[in-house]
């Protein structure tokens, strides 16, 4: 399986949790270490690419961020992960697995402004570029991080074409119901999409989950690409704090959408 991934990533590159030094070390090195992983290298995202999601001013904001950060160059940075997500999607849409190891996160980030450690929201990006090259006709996006993707709903939360669904519930076997629940009922569609946070993590800020629901969340998306879309199938880091455990989670994720 395909894991998108820089090496400019593993910097910091401005003073929010999910810029936070060592955060994606746990996964770079989970990955270098296991069997059936291949780590890929993006490139930047296009300003048309950006611009199919976000509006100029939202573009030309991020990239006045690089001249007043002290911390790094956030343009740099959220413009490589949007990268990431295209290419991401570039090789889900053949059918094949793929994971983007990116940040910054992108799901709080909306047409005309952006919060929340995001600046360029990375799912609309990459879900509106296979829209807009005949790639798909239809997405399902499945946000399981801890907070609601509120950039996603606003960029694409009024166009037919994409559904989002954001699960809740207390408890593994409760939240686990609600995502099956909610891809039980939907329309087939060309491909399904995670927002992948990870910060429902029983030992982050959602005090919620244990690592084998994020393995459980993997295998419905999985069952879901099979059975409804050709076993097209992608996600994309969002949140996620605990920095020991991060690794862990992504990777079980990862091996239950290979139906492991
Ligand atoms: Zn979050």
């Amino acid at each position: 399986m395909k894991i998108v991934f820089h090496p400019l990533m593993r910097e910091s590159y401005d003073n929010t949790p999910a810029g936070a030094p060592g955060r994606l070390d746990s996964a770079i090195n989970v990955f270098r270490n296991h069997r059936g992983y291949q780590l890929t290298t993006p490139e930047p995202a296009s300003e048309n690419d950006i611009l199919q999601a976000h509006s100029l001013p939202v573009l030309n904001r991020v990239k006045g961020e690089d001249d007043a950060s002290h911390s790094g160059q956030p343009y740099k940075m959220a413009a490589l992960a949007a990268g990431g997500a295209i290419l991401t999607a570039d090789i889900a849409v053949k059918g094949q697995p793929a994971f983007g190891l990116i940040r910054p996160p992108g799901h709080h980030a909306s047409r005309n402004s952006y919060w929340g450690f995001c600046y360029f929201n990375n799912i609309a990006i990459a879900v509106l570029h296979l829209l807009s090259h005949g790639l798909i006709s239809s997405a399902f996006i499945l946000d399981f991080d801890l907070h609601f993707g509120d950039g996603t709903v606003n960029i694409l939360g009024g166009d037919r074409r994409v559904i989002i669904h954001n699960p809740e519930g207390h408890g593994d076997d409760n939240y686990l119901s609600d995502v099956k629940l909610a891809l039980d009922n939907s329309p087939d569609v060309d491909i399904i999409a995670a927002s992948a946070g990870f910060d429902e993590y029983e030992h982050c800020w959602g005090h919620n989950l244990s690592t084998d629901a994020f393995r459980r969340i993997g295998r419905l998306v999985f069952e879901f690409a099979q059975q409804r879309c050709g076993g097209r199938r992608f996600g994309l880091l969002e949140g996620g704090y605990n920095h020991e455990d991060l690794g862990r989670n992504i990777l079980a994720f990862c091996e239950g959408m290979q139906g492991k």
